[in-house]
């Protein structure tokens, strides 16, 4: 009996559980990517991209694709996603997973302005001019529009375009990880007075967070978005350990309806 997963994806953990778990010839994964990125990181597992209309669009294809299992594994700051994720889920009575890693922690020497949302991140950096560096989604940045006054160093993964309507910016384009060194070097060669960030937690971008501490730099802290409030994992192999537990309860039905 072949189980059919979903994994709503578009972060490294979510193509390295389809990894794993594709190797299990009683397992058929799909990959769902929202469709953000020109080029995506080829996943290793079919893929399906955009969106799917809402928690009605979403539990929809729950129910045409015969989903036993929805694994959500989107990024911490893609709220509406895990949201309709966990209704459509309740609805088709499909059960839900989530792998949200854990955010980082501030240490000794982290000088972390926390705010909640980008467009209090501008408003973080003060009338005065400072030298920035947007570690940020190229969706997220126009809300720095609202701050021309600043220099701004942009770094993303597809290029900006339209660019920002701001005198003062340097563009590059790059896709993580990224080393600490590395990241030491560009704060320094930029003169980087701030940095704004997202709390991703993970290896992969905690470089500019480690080089911003060391060189005594702020930085402007988005805080994590509510999530919804389903099991979930904090790893990807924890995660991937638990995938049986919820197949076995499904094909099974509710406790309830086996008399126990
Ligand atoms: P979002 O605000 O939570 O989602 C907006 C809409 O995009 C959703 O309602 C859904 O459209 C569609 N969508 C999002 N993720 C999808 C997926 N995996 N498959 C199919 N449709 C998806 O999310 P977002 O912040 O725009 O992020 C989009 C994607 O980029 C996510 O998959 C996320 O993991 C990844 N990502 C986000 C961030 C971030 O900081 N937000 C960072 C890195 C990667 P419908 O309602 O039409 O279904």
């Amino acid at each position: 009996m072949t189980h059919r997963i979903l994994i709503l994806g578009g972060t490294t953990e979510a193509r390295q559980v389809a990894g794993i778990l594709s190797v299990r010839s009683d397992l058929a994964i799909t990959l769902s990517l929202a469709g953000r990125t020109e080029n995506p990181a080829a996943q290793g597992v079919p893929v399906r991209v955009g969106g799917f209309g809402g928690v009605d669009g979403l539990a929809l294809y729950l129910h045409e694709t015969d989903v036993d299992l929805l694994i959500d594994a989107t990024h911490p700051y893609a709220a509406q996603i895990s949201a309709n994720a966990a209704k459509a889920a309740r609805r088709s009575g499909v059960p839900i997973v989530a792998l949200k890693r854990p955010g980082w922690e501030p240490a000794e020497g982290d000088q972390w302005t926390l705010v909640d949302g980008v467009t209090s991140s501008v408003t973080a950096l003060g009338s005065a001019q400072r030298r920035v560096f947007l570690a940020l989604g190229r969706q997220e940045i126009t809300a720095f529009e609202a701050a021309p006054q600043h220099h701004y160093l942009i770094r993303s993964v597809d290029p900006v375009e339209p660019r920002l309507t701001v005198p003062d910016a340097t563009y590059l384009l790059a896709r993580g990880p990224f080393q600490e060194p590395d990241e030491h070097s560009l704060l320094q060669e930029h003169r980087i007075d701030v940095v704004v960030s997202k709390n991703s937690g993970g290896e992969a971008t905690y470089g500019k967070i480690a080089a911003a501490r060391a060189l005594g730099i702020e930085v402007v802290m988005i805080r994590r978005p509510a999530l919804p409030d389903v099991t979930s994992a904090e790893t990807v192999e924890s995660l991937a350990a638990m995938v049986d537990h919820f197949l076995v309860g499904h094909v099974l039905g509710p406790a309830a309806d086996r008399g126990v």
